[in-house]
């Protein structure tokens, strides 16, 4: 014998019931099995809806007459594909419930209060339609089908609305009164009888343990919960998209996920059927074929330490704390005995080693329970200042981790607590059972999602996903844009997401949380208006639950590089080729450092010095590995690279400079070169790296234009004017020529000081061969000399300084890019 449930998602519509019934008349040509049926769809929250509605005094007819319509129009679309199916037997089981229905809300309405045990008959009404419409279906079918009534068979005690059914004496019903063979049994789920022989539920989501009750009563060989997912996944599939599916699970490893809020099976639904060892099977009413998720021995075949992680939420953490706990005997029991006689159950317990706290989780629902208890059982002890008053933090929630390997494994809390810390989430309290098969902390409510999805991406070694916003899309941004798009399959196959969720430009933002469609970014880009502010990126993130959001900003604005405070702490890493904040007061440059410190964020800025160079991570680890920077010289600026590499081969300063500006080499205004500033930016972002306590205003500037040179008016107009420069550049050129030396325009970190200027340089100097474009640095340090640690290739460039800004992205995931 199997015992079969299928759960209200399974029974939901026309289409779904069908399905169910089709799976009910296979599975009954192998082998005499067992049903157990949960009520059509959310019929159960809808009848307890209209419960609320007569507690408060107002008329529930309409909700009455809007389930008689769902249920004649389920009667109709069956009968639509089953012609010969007997609806009397039904349509008697609808007007007796609805009837009743409504004579009890009329009793409701008048008390103005529900007894529990009317409470229990109201709503468990959905399961009996279920089953009366499941036995016309299966014998139009010409599958013979019979009922079996819960109330007589299964013997239960406790609350008339959380029932536990007692096996044991539920056993010897089956026993006596047999189940006919070659019939399929169908029972409705959610409910048992007590001794009095009153009708009791067993409490919301219950049938699940009704379905174990009657398969260990029955001794069933297994006991299948059909619902509308294909097993039990790692994590729930509505919170996290690449929840991965189990393939088996131990009882306990059920019992604890279920317990801490797997909703695919109620927490009561193991126990009875780990007693008598019946295996369990999950499986998908969409998907028959699928494998499903077996519980009960675990063969290991997931290999896995940690096989889920869990939610349970509309939780407040209660704190009794005072000098009086400690060293009080029966303190505990006093608090908990408290809890246990106003009906509030506990959830979670943690307390600290002082004694000097007991804290706990409790359902948000039973606050009021709770102090209304507390105060009562502490008067004396709150009134004496023995305890301090009583201490409710609303709104938590807990997440669990579970696994029966974590007992053997070392290192999961730590990675579990850091994932938590990743994403900001501050931990209330944490719990481990003493099995060690579960570890749960208490969080914010508000951040379920968040840690749900970073301890899923860290512990599961699964998809890590790169949520990308880029800011400034023309050169460099457009082309970084293009290579994700071309990468992005190849970085999907090494299990990493990346996602284009928004493009902005002064015009506007054009943004999508699940990534934008890449191909015509372009043109649509021309269409966008609205315009982007930190608020907004922000609250894109924080709606989406977005935990690893990149911020690239390929502006040269100085107003944006302000606002990367914000954006890290808004939870943003951010990535920039923008030299504006790095070079802004010596404030905000340790202001940024602090922020993103504590904000767990990255800022990244390679590619602000020679472009896509290595320039930044090389002297950070050399300074970190305890390397001082003595001197430093170097070629910062392609186009200067360009224009004075050209004066070597006999070009005068004027033609150079044309050609460079044609070639695209130079800024839009080729004086944003010459000026030098550019260069003194780099200049300080290397000093600031290593070490140096420097502003701008402090870089000494010598422009590679002759001293005084007018370089007012138009673009067109100094252009023009250029020309006046080169007998000074012959001059200067010259002098070098004679010491064989050729002119560099180079930026200089010594004594101390930084300096952007022209230098004549000789031969051995590793600029002397610097040019066409070429960067050069050459770094002096403690343990680099006399010969310096030289870095050498283009250093400008929109696809190389591309490049560098996408491997900055990647390198957002920290140590997830080597997993
Ligand atoms: P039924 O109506 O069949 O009883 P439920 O809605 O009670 O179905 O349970 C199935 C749902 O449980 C799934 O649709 C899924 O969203 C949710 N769920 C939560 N956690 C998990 C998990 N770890 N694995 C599978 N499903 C889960
Ligand atoms: N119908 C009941 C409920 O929704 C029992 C169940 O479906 O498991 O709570
Ligand atoms: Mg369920």
């Amino acid at each position: 014998m199997r015992v079969l449930k299928f759960g209200g998602s399974s029974l939901a519509d026309v289409d779904r019931f069908l399905r169910a019934a089709n799976i009910i008349a296979n599975n009954a040509q192998q082998e005499d099995i067992a049903v157990v049926l949960s009520a059509p769809g959310k019929t159960t929250n809808k009848l307890v809806a209209v419960v609320e509605t007569a507690l408060n005094g107002l008329n529930p007819t309409p909700q009455i007459d809007e389930l008689r319509q769902s249920f004649s129009q389920l009667l109709e679309q069956v009968q639509a594909e089953l012609p010969t199916l007997s609806s009397a037997a039904y349509l008697e089981q609808v007007e007796e419930s609805l009837s009743h229905l409504t004579q009890f809300v009329e009793g409701i309405r008048l008390l103005g209060m529900c007894p529990n045990n009317v409470y229990a008959r109201i709503i468990s009404k959905g399961e009996r339609i279920s089953i009366q419409l499941m036995k016309a279906v299966l014998e139009a079918k010409g599958q013979p089908a019979s009922l079996i009534d819960p109330v007589k068979y299964l013997i239960a005690s406790g609350d008339h609305l959380e029932a536990s059914v007692d096996v044991e004496k539920s056993t010897i019903n089956f026993a006596t009164q047999p189940l006919e063979s070659g019939v399929v049994h169908i029972m409705p789920g959610f409910t048992a009888g007590n001794e009095q022989g009153e009708l009791v539920t067993l409490g919301r989501n219950g049938s699940d343990y009704s379905a174990a009750v009657l398969a260990a009563c029955l001794r069933a060989e297994c006991c299948e919960i059909w619902t509308d997912v294909d097993g039990v996944y790692n994590c729930d599939p509505r919170l996290v998209e690449d929840a991965r599916l189990l393939k088996c699970l131990s009882y306990q490893e059920a019992m604890e996920l279920s317990y801490f809020g797997a909703s695919v099976l109620h927490p009561k639904t193991i126990a009875p059927i780990a007693q008598f060892h019946i295996p369990c099977l999950i499986k998908n009413s969409f998907n028959p074929q699928g494998a499903g998720t077996l519980i009960g021995q675990d063969t290991g075949e997931d290999n896995l330490p940690i096989k889920g992680i869990t939610t349970l939420s509309d939780l407040t953490m209660v704190n009794v704390s005072g000098p009086g706990m400690k060293g009080m005997v029966g303190m505990a029991s006093r608090v908990f005995g408290a809890m246990s006689a106003a009906g509030v159950s506990i959830v979670l317990i943690t307390q600290s080693s002082s004694e000097y706290s007991i804290s706990f989780c409790i359902e948000e629902a039973d606050k009021v329970k709770a102090k209304r208890a507390l105060e009562d059982s502490f008067e004396l002890e709150l009134k004496d200042s023995l305890l301090e008053p009583v201490e409710f933090i609303s709104n938590v929630a807990i997440v669990t981790l579970v696994g029966d390997g974590m007992r053997t494994s070392k290192g999961v809390a730590s990675q579990f607590f850091a994932s938590l810390a990743e994403v900001n989430v501050n931990v209330v309290a944490i719990a481990q059972g003493s099995s060690e098969r579960a570890i749960s902390a208490v969080i914010p409510e508000d951040k379920i999602s968040e840690a749900i999805k970073a301890c899923h991406e860290n512990l599961f070694n699964s998809k890590h996903f790169l949520d990308v916003f880029v800011v400034g899309v023309g050169g460099v941004g457009g082309e970084l844009v293009d290579q994700i798009e071309r990468q992005q399959a190849k970085l999907k196959d090494k299990g990493i997401v990346i996602r284009v969720c928004g493009l902005a430009n002064s015009k506007g933002l054009l943004a999508d949380p699940a990534g934008l469609p890449l191909e015509q970014w372009r043109d649509r880009m021309s269409n966008v208006s609205e315009k982007f502010s930190v608020a907004q990126l922000s609250s894109i993130v924080q709606r989406n639950h977005i935990i690893n959001p990149v911020l690239v900003d390929c502006t040269s604005s100085e107003d944006i590089a302000a606002q990367y405070a914000d954006f890290l702490s808004a939870g943003f890493h951010v990535v920039t080729p923008n030299k504006k904040a790095n070079t802004a007061s010596m404030a905000y440059y340790h202001q940024l450092r602090d922020v993103a410190r504590s904000s767990r964020r990255k800022l990244l800025y390679e590619t602000t010095v020679g472009a896509g160079l290595p320039v930044i991570e090389n002297l950070q680890n050399l300074i970190s590995a305890g390397d001082e920077l003595e001197r430093f010289n170097g070629i910062l600026s392609g186009s200067l690279s360009f224009i004075f590499g050209k004066l070597d081969e006999g070009m005068t300063l004027s033609e150079a400079t044309n050609v460079a500006k044609s070639n695209g080499f130079t800024e839009p205004d080729p004086r944003d070169d010459l000026s030098g500033m550019d260069v003194a930016r780099k200049l300080l972002i290397l000093a600031r790296e290593a070490g140096m306590s420097i502003e701008l205003e402090d870089v000494i500037v010598d422009q590679a234009l002759p001293p005084g040179f007018d370089d007012s008016g138009s673009i067109d107009e100094f252009m023009a004017r250029l020309p006046e420069a080169d007998a000074y550049f012959s001059e200067l050129l010259n002098q070098a020529r004679e010491e064989g030396k050729v002119l560099r325009y180079v930026g200089e970190i010594a004594d101390g000081k930084c300096r952007v200027k022209i230098a004549a340089v000789d031969g051995n100097d590793p600029m002397y061969k610097v040019k066409d474009g070429e960067n050069a640095l050459a770094f002096y340090s403690r343990y680099y000399q006399p010969i310096p640690l030289v870095l050498r290739g283009y250093g400008a460039g929109t696809e190389v300084t591309a490049a560098g800004v996408f491997s900055d992205v990647m390198r957002t995931l920290g140590w997830k890019l080597g997993v």
